[in-house]
């Protein structure tokens, strides 16, 4: 991976539908963007815009129909499975709304696992989670499985097994949907956090303005296509 100041991420003329005929749905109808290494954006718009469709696309679990999707310089859509597998793997950590922790598997555990993939030893798999669980300020509940600990705890759990790889971008989908105000704003002060001090590019999704005023700027989908009319 080079390190210009190009986009990490570009979207060119990106459509997505799906089904053929009479029974196409566009989900994308022509999407243009950049975002830049280090930016922290979020993704606004009401329900069916695109959101979704984007944000799968940009964590290369889905490809354009039309249209290019450049990560840094490479073009996804010509990529493998495989090959899409190993992207998301190496540079992409993605938080949920519903935090998305195995329930029996203790807090380390969970946070270990994306090394796991990565082939990383025991030893090496459980310093570097337990590095990533005080960096969220949970090292004292490493042992705990996702039931004993808080909402706003199981979401810092996730947030650790996000950046444990060390990934170039961080993608949350309403990482605080699920959290009341004051859950909600430890989360994000985390997030901004490991944007301003490790560089970690960050793209959310949320429908709540004063999350969103977290980030440095804010897309705005409507009807499949960026609404440049709402002024972020
Ligand atoms: P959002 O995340 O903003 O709610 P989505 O990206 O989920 O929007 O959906 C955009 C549009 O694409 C919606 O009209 C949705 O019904 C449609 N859509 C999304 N995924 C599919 C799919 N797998 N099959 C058919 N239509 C889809």
């Amino acid at each position: 991976m080079n390190n210009t100041l190009s986009g990490v991420i570009e979207f060119k003329g990106v459509k997505k539908y799906y089904g053929s005929g009479e029974a196409t749905a566009y989900a994308l109808i022509g999407v243009d963007f950049t975002i830049h290494r280090g930016e922290f954006v979020t993704i606004m718009g009401p329900s069916g815009s695109g959101k979704s469709t984007a944000m799968n696309i940009i964590g290369c679990l889905d490809t354009p129909s039309e249209g290019e999707y450049l990560f840094e310089g490479i073009d996804v859509g010509t990529l493998s499975r495989d090959q899409r597998a190993l992207l998301r793997r190496n540079y992409i950590g993605f938080i949920f709304q519903g935090f998305n922790l195995l329930g029996k598997t203790s807090a380390v555990e969970n946070v270990e696992l994306p090394l796991l993939y990565r082939g990383v030893s025991s030893h090496e798999r459980r310093e570097l989670a337990l590095e990533a669980l005080r960096s969220v300020g949970l090292e004292h509940v490493a042992h705990h499985t996702p039931a004993e600990l808080s909402g706003g705890q199981q979401q810092r759990v996730a947030i650790a097994r996000a950046i444990v790889t060390n990934p170039l971008i961080l993608l949350a989908d309403e990482p605080t949907g699920n959290l009341d105000t004051a859950k909600s704003i430890e989360v994000m002060e985390l997030l901004r956090a490991f944007n301003r001090d490790k560089g970690i590019t960050i793209i959310m999704v949320t429908h709540e303005v004063d999350m969103a005023a977290y980030a440095s700027r804010t897309i705005h989908f409507r009807d499949g296509m960026i609404d440049t009319k709402v002024l972020s």
